[in-house]
């Protein structure tokens, strides 16, 4: 502790899900994807060569950009990237927040890497609890001192998503104040709140290619805006890290975002499951929020969520856990392939 500064000793770091290694897991606890990435994704890595790795990447993954600007309907100049989306939610506070400000509003149960980045950057921020039923109240978010706002859409670890006529009340009631929409889990949900970028200059939606392109061990995510914001996110990336993205990460998320064809095909799968585990789970007298994402947020009625957990993982199968109040008798359920489904619901079986 010594050589640690105040603030590296006062930090509460995030807790990322486990990855143990102890044994083979039915893996349900980190919302990947169960599908691999598309065929493109093979292609574009055996054609890389790796003697161009001797120099440095492009610092603006102009290319990147380009095929993302592309298959969003958007130009370049509106697009930004980054290492993983945690990556830009975290580029985010120094750009549009200040130290000693308003600060950032978002909800008490939703994504807790925010109240991490925040304290870490110096923001302060405020939590609205979600309703009795774990919806998101935009009006009363709105109602918030603060200098901008962030909501999941859809939230996590509830799954729950807000239809995109709402999001877009939410961005215009809040013009003058940064709206930032972590738009993760939308490629279960399709309601994307993109196009409304061109329309509104207080939106900034962020979106990662590790759930619905498979491809969370690349570390790649994006956000679209107007200019202004991503040049906002390009100064402080460039006070930072100037290489965020190596030439694999680009030249294999270009070639991920140009199938559309295929990621559509094994998303419309995950989330058929989705509704078939949610089915079965329900069947089984288990509560289960209704989920617009690649999980479900499910709570057993005698068994609290450690004990569902800790049985579980006993059977081999890992799901997400979250000691913290109102969502401690849940457990957080990554929609797998139909087999690995298959293998959570014997588990829960016995
Ligand atoms: N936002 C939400 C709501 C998430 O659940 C996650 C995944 N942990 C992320 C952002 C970050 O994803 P990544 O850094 O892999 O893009």
């Amino acid at each position: 502790m010594r050589y640690l500064s105040e603030k590296a000793k006062k930090i509460s770091p995030y807790t990322a899900g486990e990855q143990p290694k102890d044994k083979k897991y039915v893996k349900l606890n980190t919302n990947e994807n169960p599908y691999p990435p598309s065929p493109k994704v093979r292609a574009a890595v055996e054609k890389f060569d790796p003697a161009s790795l001797k120099l440095y990447p492009d610092p603006t993954a102009k290319a990147l950009r380009e095929a993302i600007g592309q298959a969003e309907g958007v130009p370049a100049e509106n697009v930004f990237c980054g290492n993983g989306s945690d990556e830009i939610l975290a580029l985010c506070l120094p750009a549009f927040f200040d130290e000693g400000g308003e600060g950032a509003a978002f909800a008490d149960i939703t994504y807790s890497f925010y109240p991490v980045f925040c304290n870490f950057f110096g923001v302060k921020y405020t939590l609205l609890p979600l309703e009795e039923d774990f919806s998101l109240d935009l009006d009363k978010l709105s109602a918030l001192p603060a200098q901008g706002l962030i909501v999941a859409n859809p939230n996590a670890p509830t799954g729950i998503g807000i239809p995109l006529a709402e999001i877009e009340r939410f961005i215009n009631k809040n013009s003058g104040r940064i709206v930032i929409i972590d738009e993760a889990y939308m490629p279960f949900f399709n309601e994307s709140a993109v196009p409304l970028t061109k329309k509104y200059e207080n939106l900034l939606v962020v979106k990662t290619f590790s759930k619905g392109y498979s491809l969370a061990g690349m570390r790649c995510g994006y956000a679209v805006g107007n200019a202004a914001l991503i040049e906002g996110l390009f100064r402080c990336k460039d006070c930072f890290n100037s290489y965020p993205l190596d030439r694999i990460c680009q030249a294999v998320c270009a070639a991920a975002i140009s199938d559309r064809v295929y990621y559509a095909e094994k998303n419309a799968l995950v989330i058929s499951e989705r509704e078939r585990l949610t089915e079965e789970l329900r069947g089984r007298g288990i509560e289960v929020l209704p989920s617009k994402s690649n999980f479900v947020f499910a709570r057993h009625t005698r068994l609290s969520g450690k004990e569902v957990y800790e049985g579980l993982r006993a059977r081999g199968v890992l799901v997400r856990h979250f000691q913290k109040p109102r969502i401690e008798n849940f457990c957080r359920i990554t929609i797998g392939s139909r087999e690995q489904n298959d293998a959570l619901l014997a588990a829960l079986g016995e």
